[in-house]
Parts: C-alpha cells; sequence; structure tokens
C-alpha cells in the first residue's frame, strides 16, 4: 500500500492525523482523492442524507474600516462603491426569503460602525419575532464580547467568522498589522462561549498559502469542531493588493472539502459562491466531495455588484426567487434535495 493509501484510511478510520501528515497527504492529493471523496459522502449521507440546506444571504453593508489585503471592499479601495441597506430594506429582504422557503438568514458585511448593537439588537429581535421559526445568522466580522452578547442575547443563533488562516505568520502576509490573529481566535473562543453556533474557514489558495498552513487549517478545525466551516478558492479582486495572484482551485478546494467533512462529520460546509464563481459546476462538484449547505443572494438586485469581495462573483443579476430555482435544479440535477428547514447542527 502506497504512504498516501495509509495516510487515508487512517484518516478515515480515526478522523485524525498529524500536521506532518496532512501536509503529506495534500501533496499526494491525487492518488487519494477518490477515496477520500466516498468516504466523506458516506459521512455526510449517513447524518444529513441528501439533503442540502439553504442560507439565505443579506449583504447588509459594503462599509468596511479594515483592509484586509484579499478583500475588494477593503478602506482602501476607493474605487469601491459603498452602500448599506436600511432596517426595512433588510427586513423586506428576509420576509421575501421567508416566502421562497430559507429558515436562516445570514445577515454579512463588512466591519461598518453605523452597525452598532443599538442598531442591530431592535433588528435582529424583530427577525426573530417576524419569523419565530427561522434562524439568524451574523457575519459582521470582529467584535467585543460585549456586543457579541447583546447580540446573542437579541436572539442571534449563528456567527460566520472565518478565521482565515490557523499560521499566525500566514495571518500576517493577508492582513494589515492592525489586525492581530491573536484577535481573531479570541473572537471566535468568545463567540462559543456565548452559545452562538460558530463558523471559522479560509480561503484556498490564498496568496502564501503551503501544505503546511493548510495543514494547520485542518488541526485547527480538528480542535475547535466549528459547527459551520466556510471554505472557499480565494479570487483576486482588481482593486487590491493581490490582483495578479493566481486563484485557488476547484480541484484543491474540493479535496480538502472531503477532508473536512471526514475530520468533523457533522459541519455544516457550504459549496460557496466563490466556488461557483471560477467553475460553472463549482457548487455542485462541492456538494458531490462532501458539502452540504448553499448560501444563495436575498440582497436587492441593486447592491449586489457592490459587494464585490473578488472579481466576476456570479448570481449578481438574478432576483432571489431565480437563485432559488436555479439551485433547486442543480441540486436535483445530481441527486439532491434542497430542503426548506433552519438545518441546525447535528451533534
Ligand atoms: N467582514 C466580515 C464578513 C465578510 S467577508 C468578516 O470579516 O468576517 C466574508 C469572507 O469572504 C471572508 O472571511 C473571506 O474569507 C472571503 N473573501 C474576502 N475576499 C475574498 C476573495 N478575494 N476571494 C475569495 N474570498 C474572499
Amino acid at each position: 500500500m502506497k504512504a498516501s493509501e495509509k495516510l487515508a484510511e487512517k484518516l478515515i478510520d480515526t478522523h485524525s492525523l498529524t500536521e506532518e501528515e496532512y501536509a503529506a497527504l495534500i501533496r499526494s492529493r491525487e492518488e487519494v482523492r477518490d477515496t477520500l471523496r466516498g468516504a466523506a459522502v458516506r459521512e455526510r449521507k449517513a447524518i444529513y442524507g441528501n439533503k442540502v440546506f439553504t442560507r439565505g444571504l443579506i449583504e447588509i453593508s459594503s462599509f468596511c474600516k479594515n483592509d484586509c489585503l484579499y478583500c475588494g471592499i477593503r478602506r482602501s479601495n476607493a474605487n469601491a462603491e459603498r452602500y448599506r441597506l436600511t432596517p426595512d430594506e433588510i427586513l423586506e429582504c428576509a420576509d421575501r426569503g421567508y416566502e421562497l422557503g430559507f429558515r436562516t438568514f445570514v445577515m454579512q458585511g463588512g466591519e461598518d460602525a453605523y452597525f452598532t448593537d443599538e442598531r442591530l439588537v431592535p433588528l435582529i429581535t424583530e427577525i426573530k419575532r417576524r419569523h419565530p421559526d427561522c434562524a439568524v445568522t451574523l457575519s459582521l466580522g470582529e467584535r467585543s464580547y460585549d456586543s457579541y452578547k447583546r447580540l446573542r442575547e437579541a436572539g442571534a443563533d449563528r456567527y460566520l467568522l472565518r478565521h482565515e488562516t490557523a499560521d499566525e505568520e500566514h495571518y500576517k502576509k493577508l492582513h494589515p498589522a492592525e489586525m492581530s490573529f491573536e484577535n481573531r481566535m479570541r473572537c471566535l473562543k468568545n463567540l462559543r462561549a456565548l452559545g452562538y453556533q460558530v463558523g471559522c474557514g479560509f480561503m484556498v489558495g490564498s496568496p502564501f498559502q503551503t501544505p503546511e498552513t493548510l495543514a494547520k487549517d485542518l488541526k485547527f478545525i480538528e480542535s475547535f469542531k466549528p459547527e459551520m466551516c466556510g471554505i472557499g478558492p480565494f479570487v483576486p479582486h482588481h482593486e487590491t493588493p493581490f490582483a495578479k495572484h493566481t486563484a485557488g482551485t476547484l480541484e484543491l478546494t474540493c479535496f480538502l472539502l472531503s477532508v473536512i467533512r471526514i475530520i468533523h462529520p457533522p459541519v455544516l460546509l457550504p459549496a460557496t459562491t466563490a466556488l461557483g464563481t471560477i467553475d460553472p459546476m463549482g457548487r455542485e462538484r462541492g456538494i458531490l466531495c462532501g458539502a452540504n449547505v448553499v448560501m444563495p443572494n436575498l440582497s436587492p438586485v441593486s447592491v449586489r455588484k457592490k459587494y464585490e469581495l473578488y472579481d466576476n462573483k456570479i448570481c449578481t443579476g438574478e432576483e432571489a426567487a431565480e437563485c432559488r430555482g436555479c439551485l433547486e435544479r442543480r441540486m436535483a440535477h445530481i441527486g439532491y434535495e434542497i430542503v426548506s428547514e433552519r438545518g441546525d447542527f447535528l451533534a
């Protein structure tokens, strides 16, 4: 048996490898891709069957005080068009989403000082009042423990905060000096302590990423055991310092989706819009490698192009209903079913 096959077998049997073993597995992935894909699909089917959960994404603001080197809405991008949705617009997105069958709403945005706790608390309360059977997920970046606490008490159920990379030196190459790996990790721990279902995650193929940094990401997922994990390819944005870097690949993203599913079988794992952006069948391929979530856009079409984290983002022209219908057909085509459920983590 080849060394890579032994590693794959160990991963399938024990859901764990050492950091060195993860790096070796990633390097020799061609030899074990199919084996791991098969195991990932079996794990996912045992827990979630052929269900695919949807999250209605509402992009509430493109203002951001941060300057992440990879991101198209970083504050230094003077050409980014900035917008923020009003509370009424956000509530309308949620109402429309509810009619379409969404039972989770994700409010995502740049780190916009306008969205204070005083503004977010009534908004979360009102969404939960109108739609008590829905989960509210926030993805609004780093905030204080107190802020996370107030938002949680207002009814927020889940929080997505990608760790971006579990290697501190790599983190420094992706972010400006005023941001810190330490604070990112502290935020994730605070969210967990407050009882949120927490999503971490990273970009695949981000500049300076190596099999060794990825091995740290996998070890982090092994120990943190996130309820959700968002991974998608890095896609360059023309107005950022990483404009000339190459995008992450479908192949490596799909491989890592399989590995993450095996490490932590109940994890909620999206086939991301970025994956659909680098390949027309990207989201289908993601599901077939172990993902079980898709996150269509519920933002008003008038603002969608302005929430441009990376170039060529798909689904910026369609209405929410079209996106839902399109994904239902795409999933049915590969034998999966989009369901109208909250899609909570099943431990
Ligand atoms: N500001 C919030 C959420 C918005 S960004 C936060 O910091 O969590 C959501 C995710 O998009 C980021 O975590 C990042 O991993 C991803 N992203 C940003 N720029 C990207 C790019 N150029 N290509 C692919 N993904 C990107």
